[in-house]
This record gives structure tokens, sequence and C-alpha cells, in this order.
């Protein structure tokens, strides 16, 4: 007679854009679940919403958890969340493992690995692609990196949440792949949307300029998913924070130090969301670096 695996628990911490929905998919998945965010209230319903427990403090989930994935702004929270007051640290047994799918600095990372390494707890860095849509249907792409043994134990748990898990290194190498990849969709953000500019200026139709880019080979990311979406229906509520961006991209350009490379247009770009981030405000969409560029052409796509 087969006897089916015990699937171990899960605790999930942070549960904002992202972390909803991806701790949603855990739980469908199967996984006996814990979850924690810094508003209580949103702890409480969520976990009512997903049928998981509710926990009270980062300590407390670590009690009951083998498994605990962190979705949380930064890798200062991160860190914050394992060794501050109450800390997940303090609670996780011998063995257990930390997945860190927050988009985060790698050297951090690193730190973090090392110290959890010190109470024989192993972290593997699992940031994702793909945004709310891709975390609703499961079909994120994470990047990992980690220990073979440790990323092989976690696959069946990731794969709940992502359809394309790539290995990419040892710990803190996926956290630098994000950055990178974010480095890469941020500046085509910026360009696409010059173009736009430019275009419009010249008594060309936004949405026909979208189109033609699509079908051409000036489509990426923002010209196919967001401009249409989120910018020419001034919606901009793409869910993804520009505070968020301009974090990624900061950590881009510590590797880019780190590593001694010289990037002028990397350096140009963060320069350019980071001065929407200051003139807009916190609390801004990342589309909405769009209405920077506006202000700074003077005019706005959509003004035939
Ligand atoms: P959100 O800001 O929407 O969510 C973060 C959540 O973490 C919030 O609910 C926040 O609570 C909570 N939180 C903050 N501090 C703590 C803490 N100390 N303990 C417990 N919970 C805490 O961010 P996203 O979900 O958008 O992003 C999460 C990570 O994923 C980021 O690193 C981001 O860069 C990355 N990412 C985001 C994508 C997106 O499309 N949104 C796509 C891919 C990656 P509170 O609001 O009360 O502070």
């Amino acid at each position: 007679m087969s006897q089916e695996k015990k699937l171990p628990s899960v605790g999930f911490i942070g549960l904002g854009a992202m972390g909803v929905p991806m701790a949603k998919r855990v739980a469908e998945a199967g996984y006996p679940l814990t979850v924690l965010d810094a508003d209580a209230g949103r702890t409480e319903k969520v976990a009512a919403d997903i049928s998981a427990s509710a926990a009270s403090s980062a300590a407390e989930l670590g009690k009951n958890c083998q498994i605990v994935v962190t979705m949380l702004p930064t890798s200062d929270i991160v860190s914050e969340v394992l060794f501050g007051e109450n800390g997940l640290a303090d609670s996780l047994a011998p063995g257990s493992i930390v997945i860190d799918m927050t988009s985060g600095s790698p050297t951090k990372t690193q730190a973090i690995a090392s110290a959890l390494a010190r109470s024989s707890i192993a972290l593997c860095d699992a940031p994702v692609s793909g945004g709310v849509p891709r975390a609703k249907t499961g079909e994120l792409a994470i990047m990992l990196g980690g220990d073979a043994d440790t990323i092989e134990t976690i696959r069946p748990l990731v794969s709940s949440m992502g359809t394309s898990l790539t290995v990419v290194g040892g710990v803190g190498s996926a956290h630098a792949m994000k950055a990178l990849n974010n480095l890469v969709s941020a500046g085509g953000f910026l360009i696409g949307m010059e173009a736009l500019l430019i275009g419009s200026r010249f008594g060309l139709s936004p949405e026909t300029m979208v189109e033609v880019l699509n079908a051409s080979t000036g489509m990426n990311n923002s010209t196919q998913k967001k401009f249409k979406q989120f910018v020419l229906s001034r919606k901009f509520d793409a869910g993804f924070g520009l505070d968020l961006m301009v974090k990624d991209l900061g950590i881009a350009l510590e590797v880019a130090s780190q590593t001694d490379t010289t990037t002028p247009f990397s350096s140009l770009c963060f320069e350019i969301w980071s001065a929407a981030r200051k003139t807009l405000g916190p609390g801004q969409d990342h589309t909405a670096v769009a209405r920077f560029q506006e202000l700074i052409a003077g005019s706005e796509v959509n003004n035939d």
C-alpha cells in the first residue's frame, strides 16, 4: 500500500501585493500554512481567506514551520524579521530552511545566510518575476540561489508558485540576477516612453505606435504589457511600487560597483527613476514614472 508523503509545514511572511497570491498558491497546493504580516488585521484576514493559520510574531510562526518563505520589501526588513526582537531565527529548529523571495541585495543575503548557517538553518534566495498577474496564476519566473540539496528540497514548494525555475548559482546569485532583470526592464520602459513622447509631438497616435512597436523589433515587456494597460489608460496601477523599482536599480548598481563595471547607461537609468520617486513622492506605482517623463518633456503621450 502506497503511503502519501507528508508535506512540510510552511510559514509565509509578507502579505503584500505579491505575498497574498503566492501564499494562496501554497495553501492550494496542500501545505499546512501559517502566515504573518506587519499588519495584524491583514494577517487575520488573509489567513481566513486562504484557510491558513495566523501568527502574531515571526518567533511564533517559526515554532511551527519547517520551511519559511519571506516576501518582504527589502533585505533590511528580512534581517529584522529574522534577527530582531521576537525574530524567526530565535525559534526555527536546526535543519529548517528560509526561502527569501524578496528582491534583495546579494551581499546582505550572503551575510544573512552565514548568520543562519551558524544555527544550522539553510537559506535560498528565490526572487520572482512576472508581477501580480503571474503570482495569481502560479506562473512566476523564479530564480534560485543556494546549495543544490536545499534547492532540490524546496523545488516542489517553489513549483506551486512558478512555472519557470532557474538555478543561477550559490546564495545571493539569484538576488543579483533579479536586480539585473529589473535594470533591463526599467531601461526598456524609459526608452519606450521617450519614443512615445517624441512620436506624439510628431503627430503619431500613441496606440498606433504601441501596436507597431509590438509587431516590430522595438517590442519589450513595457510596450507589450504596460503602455496601453497602465500609461495610455492613465490607470498607473500595475501593482509594483516605484519605491521598489528604485530599490532594485540601486542593487543592480551596487553589483556593478562591486564588480568594478563601468555602466553609464545604467547609472542614468537609476538617476531618472530616483528623480521620478523624489518628484512624485512615496506610494506610487512604478508605471507612474511615465508622468515624470511627461513632466520633463513638457507634454503627455495621449495629448492629440
Ligand atoms: P508590498 O509592499 O505590497 O508588500 C510587502 C508586505 O510586507 C506588506 O504587506 C508589508 O506590510 C509587509 N511587511 C513589511 N515589513 C514587515 C515586517 N517587518 N514583518 C512582516 N511583514 C512586513 O510589496 P510587494 O508584494 O509588491 O513586493 C514584495 C517583494 O517582491 C519586494 O522585494 C519587491 O521588490 C518584489 N517583487 C514585487 C513585484 C510586484 O509586481 N509587486 C514583482 C516581483 C518582485 P506593511 O504594508 O504594513 O508595511
